[in-house]
């Protein structure tokens, strides 16, 4: 299998799609061709580690890694991944829940498989690779809980001082260590770019040897296949019906994965795309023309994304606005909608929600009444409702329990640096901290 720059520049192996995060053109990495499969080739899966095992081997052909994958697998998907019914009065809705593991959302799933993919490349090199990780919330604390205490490997946090939740903040600043956690004056975009420009020095980058790990790498992508693979087979074994999934979708990462499910065969039928104010998806779902923009702040932090970076993978791989229309819907949910369904989804539902999740539960209680009894519905949850507790408790009018895994983390103390959005001080506050030499630390933990 063979990883092709989205614009044209150039083919290389899993390997160094990974290592290298974005490529030299710019691109991001698209597999190239994308396997097809069909119902059969899934019989005898059906662990989530088998189904990994067989959706993610024609993905690993020629790659150093290939050895591994079930190891691979097996740290990744370490931590339960439910699908739950919901009782609700009209239709069958079920709940896939991807926020189980370290940090209680979503993005622990392509980071550990991330981390786990990396730290085997890694192995043989005597310079660190400093992964850089702009983050509008949850990214951030993911990536810093899978790689810390990784030999070999440094992180680099940025996020939009500020921005995030008291809790995101606490767990994108407590990991010390090999982990750098910068809190950025600006946003999520202002994050972004840095980490683009950065990447691009050839200087600092020799000095640092960087990769990414944002939802731009190929190694995140993957694994989040592998939770749609299996929900759709499971409810399609069950019911005899395609499921229908709505995303909750700001960088465009995890609603990416599920259409490059649809497209390889699985039994997956409408992909629907909610986001919060940021709608520059659905706008151009329906002008035809893609207009990037700032991003805005709203409830739902984590989506805030006004230039979504896997839209360069998904023109790629499904062509033009027109083409999309027949394989997506993209649904815009204001702030009060937000909170009207985090008050009434704890009420129907008998537990809370997250202001992410509300957003795909917001969509799926806007459907015709036909549309939900006639199709079966899955809704994602990206992240655990204790992460957004000033958001959440005051609605629903309940304290939330915390799951241990963030209990265990909020109890850590917490450090980190203010910089401008400004490569300069992106500089100055790296080699602070790891020093001008990479070579002369490259024993760190
Ligand atoms: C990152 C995130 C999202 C958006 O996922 P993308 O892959 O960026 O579209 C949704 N919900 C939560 C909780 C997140 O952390």
């Amino acid at each position: 299998m063979k990883y092709v720059s989205t614009r044209g520049g150039e083919a290389v192996s899993l390997d160094q799609a990974i290592a290298a995060g974005i490529a030299k053109d710019g691109g991001l990495f698209v597999p190239d061709p994308v396997p097809a499969f069909a119902l059969k080739d899934f019989e005898d899966a059906t662990t989530i580690h088998e189904v990994a095992q067989v959706l993610l081997g024609p993905f690993f052909e020629g790659s150093a890694l290939a050895p591994h994958l079930g190891a691979i697998i097996g740290e990744t998907f370490s931590f339960p991944i439910p699908l739950t019914k919901l009782s609700v009065a009209t239709g069958d809705l079920h709940m896939l829940e991807l926020f189980h593991g370290p940090t209680a959302a979503f993005k622990d799933i392509g980071a550990g498989f991330l981390a786990a993919c990396l730290s085997r490349l890694q192995r043989d090199q005597s310079v660190p690779l400093t992964i850089l990780v702009a983050t509008s919330g949850d990214t951030g604390g993911a990536v810093a809980a899978a790689f810390n205490e990784r030999p070999g490997m440094r992180v680099v946090v940025l996020f939009p001082e500020g921005r995030v939740s008291q809790r995101q903040a606490r767990q994108l600043t407590c990991w010390g260590d090999n982990v750098l956690s910068l809190a950025v004056h600006g946003s999520f975009d202002d994050c972004q770019a840095l980490v683009k420009e950065a990447m691009a020095n050839a200087d600092l980058n020799a000095r640092h040897r960087f990769s990414s790990a944002n939802s731009i790498n190929i190694g995140r992508l993957l694994p989040q296949c592998t939770y749609y693979a299996h929900a759709s087979l499971a409810r399609y074994r069950e019911s005899g019906q395609k499921p229908s999934f709505i995303v909750p979708t700001g960088n465009l990462g995890n609603g990416l994965a599920l259409m490059l499910c649809k497209q390889m065969g699985l039994p997956v039928a409408d992909v629907i795309l909610a986001t919060n104010e940021n709608r520059v998806i659905g706008d151009y779902l329906e002008e035809g023309e893609w207009l990037p923009t700032e991003s805005k702040p709203t409830l739902a932090s984590a989506m805030d994304v006004g230039n979504p970076s896997n839209m360069e993978r998904v023109l790629a791989l499904f062509g033009d606005a027109a083409s999309l229309h027949r394989l997506i819907r993209a649904v815009s949910v204001s702030d009060q909608h937000i909170e009207e369904e985090i008050r009434e989804g704890n009420t129907d539902f008998g537990f809370a929600i997250c202001p992410h999740t509300a957003t795909a539960c917001h969509v799926y209680r806007h459907l015709s009444d036909e549309e939900r009894r006639m199709k079966n519905w899955i809704v994602v949850a990206t992240a655990h409702p204790a992460k957004f507790e000033q958001i959440v408790e005051p609605l629903t009018g309940h304290l939330l329990d915390l799951p241990d895994s963030l209990r265990a983390i909020l109890d850590r103390p917490v450090h980190s640096v203010s910089i401008g959005p400004d490569l300069a001080s992106f500089e100055m506050a790296l080699e602070d901290r790891f020093g001008l030499d990479a070579r002369s630390s490259a024993g760190d933990k």
